[in-house]
């Protein structure tokens, strides 16, 4: 093993926790396991258009926040995955194992520091 796991396991699912707190709040987990941003009814008193546009503008807005934090969520879910495997705190371009200190800063993190500025090219 490359590195204690067992704190990171922890500060990953409670990240994991409060991350899904917050999707929960914008939206909903559809049936493909992804999240999207919730269709709030349009009730029958809604029928003023600046009061439908105003639903509109906000339910873009919570797909915009949901497409941001889904991909952390992602991130925290693979770590997790990754503890599970024994591969967690490899680098994903180079196979090193990644500093102690970006992991502590970022226990979701994919890549050593040499090769942070490819993490977002990353699939
Ligand atoms: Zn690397």
């Amino acid at each position: 093993m490359i590195h204690e796991t067992t704190h990171f396991k922890k500060v990953l699912t409670e990240q994991l926790h409060t991350v899904e707190e917050e999707l929960k709040n914008l939206g909903w987990k559809n049936d493909a396991g992804e999240w999207d941003a919730a269709v709030k009814d349009i009730d029958q008193s809604a029928t003023e258009a600046d009061e439908v546009a105003d639903r509109i503008e906000e339910f873009e807005e919570n797909q915009t926040e949901i497409a941001e934090i889904q991909v952390h969520w992602h991130d925290i879910k693979r770590a997790l995955a990754k503890i599970e495997e024994g591969t967690y705190g490899l680098c994903e371009i180079c196979g090193e194992a990644i500093e102690e200190d970006r992991l502590e800063a970022n226990p979701s993190a994919r890549t050593c520091k040499t090769h942070i500025d490819e993490e977002k090219n990353l699939s």
